[in-house]
Formats: C-alpha cells, sequence, structure tokens
C-alpha cells in the first residue's frame, strides 16, 4: 500500500489509539506500530517496527501518531520525525464533538467522547484523553496531556508540556484574566483547581495545592 501510518508507541496508550486510526485510514493506509524496543513482533494485528525499519519502508507516503503519554518523550520524537521527513496524523473518534473556530494543531489523540466547545486553540501533539472535555475561550499549548475525564472550564490557558491528571477539574477563568496553569505543571487525579498554577508545580487535592 502506497500509505503507512504508525502509531509511535506500542504501549498502554498506543494500543487505545490504534482502533481510532484504523477506523479512519483502514482503507487508505497500512497501519503498524513504532516502537524502540517493539515489544512483540506483531500486536492486537499490527507489526511492530523500529523506528529504522519505519523509515526503511517502501510505502510513499509516511507518517506518524505519537502515542505516547510523556510529553517530554512526545517532543523529542516529534523533532526526530520532523527531520526524517514524516509527517503526523490525528487520531479522532468518531464521537468527538467540536463547535465553533476550534483550532487543533497537528498530531492530536481525541479519544471517545471528548467535547470542545467553542473558540478554543489547541497546540500540537495533544492528548485528550476520554470522557475529557475543553469549554469556550481556552488555549492550550504544545504537548499537553489530559488524563480521562478532564473538565477543563471556560478562559482558562493551559502551558506547553502541562499534565493533567484523571478527573481533575479546573474552574472557569474570566474573560482577558484566565486562569492560568503554567508550563509543565502537573494537576494530581481528582484535584479541583480554583486558581493558577505556576510553572513546574504540582498540585493536588480539593481546593487544588502544591504537593508536600
Ligand atoms: N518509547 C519509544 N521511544 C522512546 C521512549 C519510549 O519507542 O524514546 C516506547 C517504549 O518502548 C514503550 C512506549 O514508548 O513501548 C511507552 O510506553 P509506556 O507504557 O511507558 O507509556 P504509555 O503507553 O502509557 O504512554
Amino acid at each position: 500500500m502506497a500509505n503507512l501510518i504508525g502509531v509511535y508507541g506500542a504501549s498502554g496508550c498506543g494500543r487505545g489509539v490504534m482502533p481510532l486510526l484504523r477506523a479512519q485510514h483502514a482503507q487508505s493506509a497500512e497501519l503498524v506500530f513504532v516502537d524502540d524496543n517493539p515489544p512483540a513482533e506483531a500486536l492486537n494485528g499490527h507489526a511492530c517496527l523500529t523506528y529504522a525499519e519505519f523509515l526503511k519502508h517502501s510505502a510513499g507516503s509516511k507518517k506518524v501518531c505519537l502515542a505516547i503519554a510523556n510529553s517530554a518523550i512526545r517532543e523529542k520524537l516529534a523533532l526526530r520525525c520532523t527531520s526524517d521527513g514524516i509527517g503526523f496524523v490525528q487520531a479522532r473518534a468518531h464521537n468527538v464533538v467540536e463547535m465553533d473556530e476550534v483550532e487543533i494543531a497537528e498530531g492530536a489523540i481525541l479519544s471517545p467522547f471528548v467535547t470542545f466547545t467553542s473558540n478554543i486553540k489547541i497546540g500540537k501533539h495533544f492528548h485528550a484523553n476520554l470522557y475529557s472535555y475543553v469549554e469556550h475561550d481556552c488555549i492550550i499549548g504544545n504537548f499537553v496531556t489530559f488524563a480521562p475525564s478532564v473538565h477543563c472550564n471556560g478562559n482558562v490557558v493551559i502551558e506547553d508540556h502541562a499534565y493533567i491528571g484523571t478527573g481533575a477539574m479546573i474552574k472557569q477563568g474570566l474573560p482577558g484574566k484566565p486562569l492560568v496553569i503554567g508550563r509543565g505543571a502537573v494537576v494530581g487525579m481528582g484535584a479541583v483547581v480554583t486558581k493558577s498554577v505556576p510553572a513546574g508545580a504540582v498540585v493536588v487535592g480539593n481546593p487544588a495545592r502544591p504537593k508536600v
């Protein structure tokens, strides 16, 4: 087949992403896992290739979806793929809801039941896991990761590489005065974030406070 799509990362995240890409592209592309340390020759009906094998494959068009939760690894692999001329594909469940003026940069993974309302901007290689939502007027940076069921309310800014844990809720900001989750911050599972979180901080609990 002329088109090859690689799910980069053949572990938990990647195995959840493959069925989304299969539903989107099975008719038009061969789908494989790509992993620097392949766990098997094949997984769930798809070959597991090393990156070198993926590069050597004779397909005319090659793209990947970076399906690894660790955002620093995603960034490293994005740079590697870009320098080798490999493009990125978005993985999107059929029931993702997107309302008006939602801009999503390349490489996103949008799991089942993810919802975006209106006037939202999202950076590269965003992961929105099962049942997460993003409300109006949010700006989300590059390599941001949402675990399942993240509730991100309106007028929130989330900077690059932030990680938001399962079931966390982020309070709505104000127009012109958003609630900001700083670069690389980690919001723990189930946290209720009521005010801005500094870059690099780890917050947990309700209301969310720095982890001690
Ligand atoms: N991996 C890789 N290249 C890297 C780092 C990781 O191919 O530079 C692969 C690693 O071999 C593993 C997967 O990515 O198969 C990450 O799996 P893990 O269970 O740690 O994370 P998750 O699937 O939850 O994101």
